[in-house]
């Protein structure tokens, strides 16, 4: 567990400004409330406050998010109340804590209401200020790397569900790709600990038998940019293991064909610079039709920007390449922290990355219930998904072009496994049917 001046020093290494006080206080304080209080896995509880304290310290953000991840937990599990925080604290940090304790209210009745009006309440938390959801991706993903030690099994795959379907979006769509990342992969151990068994063993084995190989790629696309004139940064990084198989399900590729596990990247300085690297290599290599994108010139709903292309690279490998800037690198791997990092203290729900919040936001409010807000055209913004409900009025949140035979999967394997039909908004439709948002969808197993 982090001790209480590492967090501090850690805070003040990337904002000098920092109340240090204000975090000495919040450290003491959610120690004491939670007392002799024990997480499942046997630790005392407010190690998972100071966890999640650190999750946000890495993501580099403002000391009112770091105080707001250490009091987290205190006015819905110990006697704290909100009057405490913010005698103690000030109004903002009170009103922070409070917006991340009604998110947790709405997860502990998960069971009985409707995920639709979760996901509505969700977003309307979060709405008021970024830093809520922040701090409670970070809980989140602090309770999925402690997932393995509830004992409910019933409760463990909920929980890995809700973080697959509704917490790993998010952190998409805000542009945090290392924390949904993380957050699949947890809850793809728990609910295909099988699937995820074998693509790990698969992955080691292609490590393996390309033994050295990412590294002599890696240099000669270093080589070969030099010798364009570029000063750049090459780095390689194998595919998760979720994202790999969620590609063999969408592509219908078997285990065997399975060999484009590495990504490679490149940072450059400029724009244009990003143009010309994009030039050197195609000019070099050839290029795997239809893989190149400019999200550069379009970026992606969430900021996203980069360009990506396939080329059949050195070693004559099929390789997937992405070139950007190194602004365009800490948002891709950031999202919305990413702000903290270039100017201390600035946005909310400010600047144009938050259209899609606002705009989400307007249709909340002109919505007259949730099912019709899920169903709402303009739930468009979300371009990269579809929502849609079981007949017991469940959200299942899936890739848009999926169809009732990726429906079935995504409620159970065994569904999936024994699925001949489908009934879509009551009627009868062929498997092959894209999903809309807002359908109903009646799984027809033999
Ligand atoms: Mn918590």
């Amino acid at each position: 567990m982090m001790r209480q001046f590492e967090l501090v020093e850690r805070v003040k290494a990337y904002d000098p400004a920092a109340d240090e006080g204000a975090l000495n206080r919040a450290y003491v304080f959610s120690m004491k409330a939670h007392g002799a209080q024990l997480r499942a896995s046997g630790d005392p509880y407010f190690s998972h406050p100071i966890e999640v304290a650190g999750i946000l310290a890495e993501m580099k953000l403002d000391a009112a998010s770091i105080i707001t991840g250490l009091l987290h937990d205190t006015v819905e599990d110990t006697v704290a109340t909100l009057e405490d925080i913010e005698r103690l604290f000030d109004p903002d940090i009170a009103k922070l804590v409070d917006g991340v304790t009604k998110l947790s209210r709405l997860e502990l009745q998960s069971d009985q209401t409707k995920q639709a009006e979760n996901f509505r309440k969700l977003v309307l938390a979060m709405s008021e200020d970024i830093r809520v959801l922040l701090v409670k991706l970070a809980d989140r993903l602090h309770n999925m790397r402690t997932l393995h030690f509830l004992k409910d099994e019933e409760r463990r795959r909920r929980i890995a569900r809700e973080t697959m379907e509704i917490y790993a979006p998010l952190a998409e769509r805000i542009g945090m790709h290392e924390m949904k990342d993380e957050l699949e992969d947890h809850a793809f151990a728990e609910l295909h600990p099988d699937a995820r068994a074998s693509l790990m063993a698969r992955l080691a084995f292609l490590r393996e038998k390309g033994e050295g190989m990412a590294e002599r790629i890696m240099e000669e696309l270093q080589e070969t940019l030099t010798s364009g004139g570029l000063t750049a940064e090459v780095s390689g990084r194998e595919k998760t293991p979720y994202s790999v198989w969620r590609k063999m399900q969408q592509k219908n590729v078997g285990f065997e064909q399975l060999s484009d596990i590495m990504a490679f990247r490149v940072v450059v300085d400029t724009v244009e610079q990003s143009y010309h690297a994009l030039g050197v290599i195609h000019s070099r290599y050839s290029v795997v039709p239809g893989r190149f994108k400019d999200y550069i010139s379009t970026p992606k709903p969430n900021n996203y920007r980069s360009l990506h292309t396939g080329v059949i690279g050195p070693e004559r490998q099929r390789i997937e390449v992405q070139i950007r800037t190194r602004e365009m690198h800490e948002v891709a791997e950031l999202g919305v922290a990413a702000h903290w990092v270039y100017k201390q203290g600035a946005p909310r729900t400010e600047g144009r990355q938050y259209r899609w919040l606002r705009e989400l936001l307007d249709i909340l409010e002109h919505a007259s219930d949730p099912q019709e807000f899920l169903e709402h055209t303009k739930l468009e913004m979300f371009q990269d998904q579809v929502f849609c409900f079981t007949p017991k009025g469940d959200l299942i949140a899936l890739p848009r072009g999926a169809t009732p035979v990726d429906f079935a999967y995504a409620v159970h394997s065994v569904i999936g496994d024994t699925c001949v039909g489908a009934k879509i908004n009551g009627r009868l439709a062929p498997l092959r049917t894209q999903l809309a948002n807002g359908d109903q969808v009646e799984v027809i197993t033999s």
